[in-house]
C-alpha cells in the first residue's frame, strides 16, 4: 500500500482516503463520491478494527460482506481497496496507542472507554500506510471527526480532514452498518432518534433555548418506545463537547440509544432562532 501511494504521489496524483469498517451503505458511498470529487486517486479501506471494540461489544458479530463491498466501492470509483488482516495491522508485540486527553471524556467515550483510543490508533496507522493528501469522515460520527481533526493537528499529519453530512434513510434514520441488526419492530423504534432531534430543533425554533428542556423533550420522544434505552442525550459545544446550558449560539445535540441489543447514534448541529 505504501509503495502504491509513493507511486501515485510521484505521478502527481492527489490521494483521497475513505476509511471504513465495511458492510457498506449509501452513507459510505457518499464519502467516496466526495473523495472522487476532491482527489484523483481514491483509496477505500475496509477493516473491522479490534482495538476500538470493548469487551462484550459486537466485534465478532459485526456484519461483513467483502465481495459486495468491493463491487460497491469499485462502482463508486475506488482505485484501491485496502483490506488488511487484523494480524497484519496489530503485530503480537504491538504496544503504541494514540490517546487523546479531553475529547474522549464526553458522549460515546464515557460508555465506550477504549473506543476513541482504538479509533485514533488505527486511523494514525492507516494514515501512515495509505499516506493520503486528504481523508473523508462522516459527521454521523461527530465525536470521531473531532478526535481525528485534533489528532491530525496534535501529531502534525499533513492530511486535510473533510467532514461529510449525515446520509439518512427516507424516514430520517441515519444509515449505519449496525441498522442490519434491527428487527422490523426495532427498525420502527429506531426512527425515534432522528424524530427526537427534529422535535428539539422545532422547539428551539419556537424560542425554547434552555438545553435541559430540549433534552427532556427529545428524551420523551425516544422513551415512548419501550425497547429504546437511552445512553445519553446531550447538548454540547460543537468544538470541545463541553455541556452547554443555553442555546445562545449554535450547539450540538447528540444522542446514543440502545434499541434492543443495537446501539445507535445520531446528532444535529442546531442554531438558535434569530430573535
Ligand atoms: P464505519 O464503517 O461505520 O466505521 O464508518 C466509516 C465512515 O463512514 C465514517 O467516517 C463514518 O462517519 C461514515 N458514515 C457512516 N455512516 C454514515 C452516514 N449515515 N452518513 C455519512 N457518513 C457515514
Amino acid at each position: 500500500m505504501q509503495d502504491r501511494s509513493d507511486r501515485m504521489r510521484r505521478e502527481g496524483k492527489t490521494i483521497a482516503f475513505v476509511p471504513t469498517m465495511g458492510y457498506l451503505h449509501e452513507g459510505h458511498l457518499s464519502l467516496m463520491r466526495e473523495g472522487c470529487k476532491r482527489g484523483e486517486d481514491l483509496v477505500v479501506s475496509i477493516f473491522v478494527n479490534p482495538a476500538q471494540f470493548g469487551p462484550g461489544e459486537d466485534l465478532e458479530t459485526y456484519p461483513r460482506d467483502f465481495e459486495r463491498d468491493c463491487e460497491l466501492s469499485q462502482k463508486e470509483g475506488a482505485d484501491a481497496i485496502f483490506a488488511p488482516d487484523a494480524s497484519e495491522v496489530y503485530d503480537p508485540q504491538f504496544q503504541t496507542y494514540v490517546q487523546l486527553e479531553k475529547l474522549p471524556n464526553h458522549l460515546c467515550g464515557i460508555s465506550r472507554p477504549v473506543f476513541f483510543r482504538g479509533v485514533a490508533t488505527v486511523v494514525a496507522k492507516l494514515f501512515n500506510i495509505v499516506n493520503p493528501h486528504m481523508a473523508i469522515f462522516g459527521e454521523k460520527d461527530y465525536q470521531q471527526l473531532l478526535v481525528i481533526r485534533q489528532m491530525v493537528r496534535d501529531l502534525n499529519f499533513d492530511i486535510e480532514i473533510v467532514g461529510a453530512p449525515i446520509f439518512r434513510e427516507t424516514d430520517g434514520l441515519a444509515m449505519s452498518s449496525r441498522n442490519s441488526y434491527l428487527t422490523p419492530e426495532e427498525r420502527i423504534s429506531a426512527r425515534s432518534l432522528h424524530q427526537s432531534l427534529k422535535k428539539a430543533q422545532a422547539l428551539l425554533q419556537s424560542g425554547v433555548t434552555d438545553a435541559a428542556e430540549l433534552i427532556r423533550a427529545a428524551t420523551e420522544v425516544i422513551t415512548s418506545h419501550p425497547e429504546a434505552v437511552i445512553d445519553y442525550v446531550t447538548v454540547s459545544d460543537p468544538d470541545t463537547l463541553d455541556d452547554v446550558d443555553t442555546f445562545d449560539r449554535s450547539a450540538l445535540m447528540a444522542l446514543a440509544v440502545k434499541i434492543g441489543k443495537t446501539r445507535l447514534i445520531d446528532n444535529m448541529i442546531m442554531e438558535p432562532p434569530n430573535i
